[in-house]
């Protein structure tokens, strides 16, 4: 399924880079030209920045824009150290009232992990708001 979907963005033109990762980004500032800028040309022209972006294969790229759409992991080493049980999937496994596995411990946020309000399947909810 993945292959068919790479595929795809390649034939229409997009620069796919599998494992590679993105390791810096940094700000450039650019130097605007008068036939750059709009046709106000009172205003003085306003700094302008592209992103220099450092991939893990020492390559880089020049950019306007980056959006991230990453997922999110709980890091769970500390509750896991205290013997707090850990769920199926990895969060912090608290019941109804947010009671993890010792009764006089209670966890909230991205780290837990709860029962699907419909489903009733576990669940990771990354949401500040539940
Ligand atoms: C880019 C982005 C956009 C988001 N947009 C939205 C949104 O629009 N709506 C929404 O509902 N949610 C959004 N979220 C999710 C939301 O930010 C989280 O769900 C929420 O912040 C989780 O709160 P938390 O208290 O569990 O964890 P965090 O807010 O991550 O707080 C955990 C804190 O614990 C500290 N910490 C970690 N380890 C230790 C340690 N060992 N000792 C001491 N301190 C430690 C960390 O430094 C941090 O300050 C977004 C998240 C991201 C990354």
């Amino acid at each position: 399924m993945a292959n068919m979907l790479h595929q795809k963005l390649v034939d229409n033109g997009v620069d796919l880079r599998l494992k590679t990762g993105l390791a810096a980004i940094t700000e450039c500032p650019i130097q605007l030209t008068e036939s750059d800028n709009t046709d106000d040309y009172d205003k003085p022209l306003s700094p302008h920045f592209h992103l220099q972006l450092a991939l893990s294969d020492n390559t880089t790229l020049a950019t306007d824009l980056v959006i991230l759409a990453i997922g999110v992991k709980p890091e769970t080493s500390l509750a896991s150290a205290c013997g707090l049980e850990l769920g199926q999937l990895g969060g912090i496994r608290v019941d109804d009232e947010m009671r993890t596995s010792d009764a006089d411990i209670f966890a909230v946020g991205d780290a837990i992990e709860t029962a699907d309000f419909v489903t009733g399947n576990p669940t990771l909810i990354p949401l500040a708001v539940r």
